[in-house]
């Protein structure tokens, strides 16, 4: 899914062509980035349990901090807040959130069912396509087969060759 999200920001670099791709990409990134010191730290819990789904051997049994809506709002707040009195620029502020928070959308469409809404007794979704041996699949192949042809230019953004 690391590439899925890396896509969302290239396409973020449409809407916020001052911000540099490698910020939008840690925008897109973010809570993945952060999720394994939380692990590190006890604060969060992952299981490896081979075969659980074709797409990925692990059981995310408590991420409230990096992976719940609630929590991801406001990790955009926080980088959005950031960047604005960093470089002054709203816009680019405001679409590294949408950023931040479209790693949950996509996560919502492949996860099990263990996303929570908030911290605490939250309801867990996931749409499971990472139960989709045919989407797994086709994933990595339209991700390695097309991402060579995408032409990024400079100030321009990022387009399909
Ligand atoms: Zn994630």
């Amino acid at each position: 899914m690391f590439i899925g999200h890396s896509e969302a920001g290239l396409i973020a670099k449409k809407y916020a062509k001052r911000v540099s791709l490698g910020t939008l990409f840690l925008a897109a990134q973010f809570i993945d980035l952060i999720w394994p010191s939380l692990l590190l730290l006890g604060w969060e819990r992952v299981r490896i349990e081979p075969g659980i789904t074709p797409g990925v051997p692990l059981v995310f049994e408590h991420y409230p901090i990096s992976h719940s809506f609630l929590g991801v709002v406001l990790w955009a707040l926080a980088l959005g807040v950031t960047y604005f009195f960093l470089r002054k620029q709203i816009r680019g502020a405001i679409v590294l959130g949408m950023a931040v928070i479209s790693h949950w959308v996509l996560d919502l469409v492949v996860h099990v069912p263990d996303l929570p809404l908030y911290p605490g007794d939250s309801p867990l979704l996931g749409l499971g396509l990472w139960n989709s041996v045919l989407w797994c699949w086709h994933s990595v192949y339209f991700s390695t087969s097309a991402s060579p042809k995408l032409r990024i230019k400079e100030g321009v953004g990022a387009s399909w060759a």
